[in-house]
This record gives C-alpha cells, structure tokens and sequence, in this order.
C-alpha cells in the first residue's frame, strides 16, 4: 500500500510515465518537431520506419524464427547520432564484435558503465544509447525539449537501474513461459535504449516507439528500481501492443477497446468512480488516472500497457514467492476479470498465477 500511496503522489504531483505519443510514438520525433516549434536539428529517423521487427501475430504453432537483433547499423545511430564518423574506428565484420567496439568507444572513459552497456548486450542484445534532440509535442504536457545526455556519472544510476529491470524480465519472462501451454511471444530483449533529458521539466519520463525505449534522466517516475521496473514494463508492452496486429488499429484497441470504452462511458473521467478499473494507481495532475486520461492518444493503449504492468506486478509476486498484492485486479468489477483474461491469452502464454477470486 506504501508504494501504491507514494506512486499516486509522485505521478499527481508531478505527471504521468510515457509520452502522450506513447504508442503512436514513431511519429514523436519527426511529427513532434513538425508541429512544435523551430525544426529539430536532428532528423530523428532513428527508428522512424513502423516497427515491422515482431510481425508474425503469435501463432503457437509456427516455427521459432530467429530471435531479433539490432544491427551495427542502428548501434552507430544510437551511440553516435549526428556523427557516425566517430564509429568509422570500429571496423568489425562480425556485427556483435562491431557493437561491442562502438560501446566501447562511446563509454571510453565511463568504466563502469561501459562495463553495464556491455554486459547488457551480451545478456539481451539490447543497446543503450541516447536519443536524438528535438522538441516533442507533448498533448496535455506542452512543447519539451528533448536532449541526449547519457547514462554516465551523475546520471549511472538509471543505466543501473535499466540493467536490473531488464535482468528482472529475463527471469519474470522465463518463470511465465515454463507455466504456458504454448509459447509466449513477447520481445523484451533486443531493445533501442534512447537516454534523453527534457529540458527544464521532469516528463515524460518515458516512452515506446519501434523497438526503442526513451527514457529520460530527469523523468519524474524514476525514482526508485522498483518504480523504473513497472514503468519500463509499460513501455515495453506499447512496443509488443504496437507490433501485434498488422493494420493501423492496435491490439489494445481491438480487443480491449469495448471494456474500456464501457468503463468511460459510466464514469467519464471521475476518479472515484474510476478507482476500481484503474489497473495502476499512477494519476495525472490536475487529471484522472493515467489509463483514462483524456487528451494523451488513444487512451485504451495506456490502459492496456498498465493492465500489463498489473499482471507484471501481480505475477511477479507469485514467481518470487512474495506476498500476494492485494487486491487481485481480476477480482474487481467484472470487466476487470474479462479484461485480465484477455490480455492474459494473448500476450503470457495463459498464464495466471494469482489466486481465484
Ligand atoms: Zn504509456
């Protein structure tokens, strides 16, 4: 209850986790620095085309494909933006001896952090790089200027942080998939990592688009390990929701947009009528829970990545053996059951740990 209390504080007082382009966040960058403000300088194509990478809709009975990568090509962008001629030293064939070079060449002089990036990448093959600048359109937040700043002295703990979150999937994922009767197509591995700083403000303090994850180093949720795993956790089910369905329409919407719509249609944005189908405590300032906030995209996109965090919150407990939470969201108002199960089938394998209600 402690960090469910600090959790609403911190996020009313000081705003919510991902970026009102959470999801639709490819265009963040370009379609960001169009409509706000003088032109970004950087181009921000880092990851501009739709994330085409887990395309195959999880199918239980097709063959493995081969696990995701990134390429040396998108390690240089993401260490190196604006400047790939620092990564002309890095000469590799082999393109995982090349990252491993261009880590080391853009954390020389940061040795322990070197040391974390490059353990990083050979446990998950995910690289930690920095966002390119630009201005953001915020929706309900307003214009932000966006900076790289990487992970590095003051700002190490996040690196840190990312690394145990990531270590913490591994064995969350690895937990769930040895209960599921079928495989359990989730990418958390092999993922973009853009470290940003938004200029004078304290959000967004992330967000998804393309296999990528924005985090930003001044951002408000990032106040602790544990607040950094759920937020992250979030993210990550935007990439995975933004990549199931082939078409314009997301999964969350699909499958989930008839509850949800439901739920706003009997309580608008009131929070104490929302309170029981909120999957997450975090609210917005001056606003209403973060899965219903108007104004910030398709709203039933946050409620599905907090539904997510929700079952990551409930099942890691169970994995680890912890005190069940309590309550059980599932056990709330029945749409918060047919809205568990949902998500449960199609994104974790069927896999639901918590106790019958
Ligand atoms: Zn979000």
């Amino acid at each position: 209850m402690i960090r469910f209390a600090k959790l609403r504080i911190v996020a009313s007082l000081l705003l919510a986790a991902c970026s009102a382009p959470a999801v639709p966040s490819d265009q963040a960058p370009a379609a960001a620095s169009a409509s706000a403000a003088p032109p970004a300088p950087a181009s921000a194509s880092a990851s501009a085309p739709a994330p085409a990478p887990a395309s195959a809709p999880a199918s239980a009975s097709a063959p493995a494909p081969a696990p995701p990568s990134l390429s040396a090509d998108d390690a240089v962008t993401l260490l190196f933006p604006g400047d790939a001629s620092a990564a002309a030293a890095c000469t590799e064939i082999d393109p995982r001896a090349r990252i491993r070079c261009l880590i080391g060449k853009r954390y020389e002089g940061h040795t322990s952090a070197r040391a974390t990036v490059l353990s990083l990448y050979e446990k998950t093959g995910s690289v930690v790089g920095v966002e390119e600048p630009y201005v953001m359109a915020g929706g309900f937040r307003g214009s932000i200027r966006i900076v790289p700043e990487l992970p590095v002295g003051r700002y190490e703990k996040h690196l840190t942080w990312v690394a145990e979150a990531s270590a913490d999937f591994d064995a969350f994922f690895d937990g769930v998939a040895a209960r599921a009767k079928a495989g359990v197509h989730y990418r958390h591995r092999a993922l973009s990592w853009k470290f940003f700083r938004s200029v004078g403000r304290t959000t967004p303090s992330a967000y998804a688009s393309g296999w990528s994850i924005g985090y930003n180093v001044s951002g408000s949720l990032h106040g602790s390990a544990e607040a950094v795993r759920e937020t992250l956790f979030h993210e990550i089910f935007h990439l995975n929701d933004a990549a199931r369905l082939s078409g314009p329409e997301q999964w969350s919407r699909k499958k989930l947009g008839s509850i949800h719509d439901a739920i706003l249609q009997k309580c608008s944005t009131k929070p104490s009528c929302l309170a029981p189908y909120a999957p997450m405590p975090t609210m917005v300032r001056g606003g209403t829970y973060y899965a219903f906030q108007p104004n910030n995209g398709d709203a039933v996109n946050e409620y599905g990545a907090d539904l997510a965090a929700r079952y990551y919150r409930e099942t890691r407990a169970v994995l680890r053996g912890e005190k069940p939470i309590k309550p059980a969201f599932k056990c709330g108002p029945e749409e918060n059951g047919r809205a568990w199960r949902i998500l449960v089938d199609e994104f974790f394998g069927g896999v639901d740990l918590v106790a019958e209600c």
